[in-house]
């Protein structure tokens, strides 16, 4: 039999579609018919290829079912899912930033599953303002006349300088001009918003007198917060205040871009300053914007607090309905707010800022109860230590401040960085996968973001930790 004739009775032999859904009939009930023929057409097509190319995979109806079931399983499982964040970045950007209360959770879930008064008024009957759930409460917390909130920071720098600027000048200091990651930066938005922007002063000192000269007609003065980096040495930039009295004089308002919403005075919790929206308000600015999921701890959100004037051309601005929120943001961010009513409590009750403030005895208690665990998962090939590290709280929120922290570290005694790497696959491939940090030939599992409720969970997977 020449070689083409045995490839033809293979491909006879293998079954044909309609049969194969017969003999799956549970498996269409239970995945859908679209689903499981979808399944069985790629594998079939896989194995001819197979077979073409002079194989003899298997192709018993018992086998096909199985590799068929294992695709539907595959398709089905989540592609955004938990990880554990031990990459000793509080709020990671790419981890999804703040975590949120189990309140603000429960709230989501809420509102979600169900019919809401998202814009009804309850007390009237008739149509109500989906924001009436929470710009009283900004309000409260900034001491600003108006807020209004969307889909998240940079938007809200958008909306308000499309508001404020459209095809007028924005003074901006040139110290100021940053990108943010994931590609916020201030020239483009500005060309976006449609304003120019008027470049004043230089990187590293900026008067006031360049703001008072700078751009005749600008129709703005925009601070922004350098949250992911600082200018040191020679350096000058005007006060808040001071700023605020120059676009009074010059008849036009001032805005800050805090980038990070801290809404409580830091050094009484013995960690570093960061400005407050309350302080950029009582300083004189007229609008300030802030994220609500850093270090505010809620959902993704772009909030902006100010003048009530300037507020009220931000809601009618017809982009303002292109970048509102969604019910399930403003449940989490209204529920988060309202932990801050409690001063008190909010060390306990808000997640980020119980892992800011977690105490590195803490950690390292935590860090030699789990090292056990990590031995004897990972045999004689690896060591395993615990190290002092530096936690950061990360999203441009005080960039050169560190936490001191406790790490797991896991070293392959090879040597070797493909064992590493083999090692950091490993952990990033079991159900709930697990992120650190390679330094300097070892794995680090900084365990600040650990929550004790969480630990079982992270032993009992080691098991199945394939390397
Ligand atoms: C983070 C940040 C932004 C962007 O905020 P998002 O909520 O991520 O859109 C803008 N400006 C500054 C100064 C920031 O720090």
């Amino acid at each position: 039999m020449t070689e083409q004739n045995q490839h033809q009775t293979l491909l006879r032999q293998l079954p044909g579609i309609s049969t194969l859904l017969e003999t799956m009939a549970s498996d269409v009930a239970s995945w859908g018919h679209a689903e499981v023929t979808r399944a069985l057409r790629d594998h079939l097509a896989a194995l001819r290829q197979h077979i073409l190319a002079g194989d003899r995979p298997d192709m018993a109806a018992g086998d096909i079912r199985a590799a068929v079931l294992q695709t539907l399983n595959r398709r089905a499982s989540a592609s955004l899912i938990r990880v554990f964040n031990l990459s000793g970045i509080v709020l990671h950007s790419n981890l999804g930033r703040a975590n949120l209360s189990p309140d603000a959770v429960a709230a989501v879930a809420d509102v979600a599953s169900g019919a809401s008064n998202l814009e009804f008024d309850l007390a009237t009957g008739k149509r109500g303002d989906r924001e009436s759930h929470i710009e009283a409460m900004i309000c409260e917390l900034t001491g600003a006349e108006a807020a209004t909130a969307v889909n998240n920071n940079a938007a809200a720098v958008l909306l308000a300088l499309n508001s404020l600027a459209m095809g007028r000048k924005v003074l901006v200091s040139r110290g100021e001009l940053v990108e943010i990651g994931g590609s916020f930066r201030i020239p483009d938005i500005m060309a976006r918003a449609g304003c120019s922007l008027i470049e004043v002063g230089t990187t590293n000192r900026t008067h006031r007198t360049d703001y008072e000269a700078g751009g005749d007609d600008a129709a703005l003065i925009m601070k922004v917060h350098t949250s992911n980096y600082r200018i040191e040495g020679f350096t000058t930039c005007p006060a808040e205040s001071e700023l605020a009295q120059v676009a009074s004089n010059r008849g036009i308002p001032f805005m800050i871009d805090l980038g990070s919403g801290n809404l409580i005075d830091f050094r009484s919790l013995g960690l570093p300053h960061e400005p407050t929206v309350a302080d950029a308000i009582s300083n004189g600015a007229d609008l300030v914007t802030f994220s609500g999921d850093k270090l505010l701890g809620g959902p993704q959100a772009g909030l902006v607090a100010g003048r009530a004037e300037l507020i009220a051309q931000l809601k009618a601005n017809p982009l303002k309905r292109a970048l509102r929120m969604d019910k399930m943001t403003l449940a989490a961010l209204a529920e988060t707010l309202k932990l801050y009513r409690h001063p008190e409590g909010l060390q306990k009750a808000l997640p980020t800022l119980r892992l800011i403030m977690r105490d590195e005895h803490e950690i390292h208690t935590l860090a030699e109860s789990l090292r056990p665990a990590f031995e004897a998962a990972l045999g004689a090939t690896y060591r395993v230590a615990i190290e002092t590290t530096l936690s950061q709280i990360g999203s441009g929120s005080l960039p050169i401040e560190t936490l001191p922290s406790s790490a797991i570290t896991l070293r392959p005694l090879s040597g070797d960085d493909r064992d590493l790497r083999l090692l950091g696959d490993a952990l990033r491939r079991l159900p709930r996968p697990v992120l650190g940090r390679m330094h300097q030939g070892a794995l680090w599992l900084d365990l600040r973001c650990l929550e004790q409720g969480e630990v079982s969970q992270l032993i009992a997977q080691l098991s199945e930790l394939a390397l």
